[in-house]
């Protein structure tokens, strides 16, 4: 059983779920504990009891002590994953996304299609909105051999959640990836909203066509909750990922406010190269998982980035090499395949 401190690094959520797919996987078992100890609410919360009961039911692992709150739990996966249709939900807002992550590697390396429906917050704070995972994500990881597609069919807004997002995953035929700091130079606005009043939609339209001189995508969506997600999305070239930067609408917030908000982060990754900070974090345990040798540019060295590239040794997935300077990543998978 592999024992993993889980206030490393970043200290948080990523270490319980990434520790899941890892071992779900590999069929390592490991026990955590120590788990979000600098929180300001220590311990597991409801998306992180969903992320790791949904991975220990498509493993069939033995859990022990994995409860909200819970500051230590173990995952011993008893089988492989089987292909199938399954759908996992929160009871809360919390972030349904997230545990689409935890379950999209386990299930792309089955050798058949799976259909996996979460439901929860699907564009929520501190999390990828559903948006992200389909324009940025799912275009990625497809690049990478990945395959499968994602789609937020509602959106699941805070307090209430209640959105869903879908993936049909399997068959993965994953590559070596190696990516300069090539960045697309076109991006794309898009507003995706519900309960907002159409005057605010109007607004956003307004201040980009006058300072991108770009045009507004508007969505209107089905929600519980109302809500609005703001993004800029970067689509893949042949030569550079995708990329995407989001901000969610808040009371009293003003959309002038969500736009520079997002033109800060785009500005940033432009001037810096390479991938954007979150896509970053999220591509490593699908290359850690890739038999071969993998680089690619981050655009920022955060500590989520170093906090999952830790885990790869941990599992014995193989080595990595990240150099701050330069914000290259090196990862070296000995997974066997
Ligand atoms: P904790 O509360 O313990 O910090 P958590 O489970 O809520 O943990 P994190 O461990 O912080 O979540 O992981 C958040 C993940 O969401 C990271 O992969 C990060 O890159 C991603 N993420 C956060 N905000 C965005 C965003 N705006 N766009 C894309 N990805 C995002």
């Amino acid at each position: 059983m592999i024992e993993i401190n889980g206030g490393f690094g970043e200290g948080g959520g990523q270490i319980v779920r990434t520790a899941c797919t890892f071992s779900a996987v590999t069929g390592q078992a490991f026990r955590l504990f120590n788990l979000r100890a600098n929180r300001s609410k220590p311990g597991l919360r409801a998306q992180h009891v969903t992320s790791v009961e949904s991975a220990a039911m498509l493993v069939d692992a033995e859990t022990r002590g994995v409860a909200e709150h819970s500051v230590q739990f173990s995952f011993a996966p008893r089988n492989r994953a089987e292909a199938g249709d399954y759908g996992f939900g929160i009871r809360t807002a919390g972030s349904a996304v997230l545990v689409l992550q935890t379950l999209y590697p386990i299930l792309a390396l089955t050798d058949r299609l799976s259909r996996l429906e979460i439901k929860g917050g699907t564009s929520v704070p501190f999390a990828p909105p559903g948006i992200y995972l389909e324009q940025v994500f799912a275009p990625m990881a497809a690049r990478m051999g990945w395959g499968g597609s994602i789609a937020e069919p509602e959106v699941g807004f805070a307090p209430i959640g209640g959105g869903l997002i879908w993936s049909l995953v399997g068959s993965a035929d994953p590559l070596e990836v190696h990516l300069d700091g090539s960045q697309p130079s076109e991006t794309e606005w898009i507003w995706r909203s519900s309960g907002i009043p159409e005057s605010v939609a109007e607004k956003a339209s307004r201040l980009i066509a006058d300072q991108f001189g770009q045009t507004l995508k508007v969505e209107n969506v089905k929600a519980e909750s109302s809500g609005g997600v703001l993004a800029c999305i970067a689509r893949a070239t042949e030569s550079a990922a995708p990329a995407g930067f989001t901000a969610l609408a808040e009371r009293g917030r003003p959309m002038e406010k969500l736009i520079a908000s997002i033109q800060r982060q785009v500005e940033t990754w432009r001037s810096a190269g390479g991938l954007d900070p979150h896509l970053a974090d999220q591509i490593v345990p699908l290359l850690a998982l890739t038999p071969g040798n993998h680089s690619f540019v981050a655009s920022e060295v955060t500590e989520h980035l170093e906090t999952v590239l830790e885990l790869i040794p941990i599992f014995s997935l193989g080595t990595y090499e990240l150099n701050r300077e330069t914000r290259e990543v090196g990862i070296h998978s000995t997974r066997m395949s």
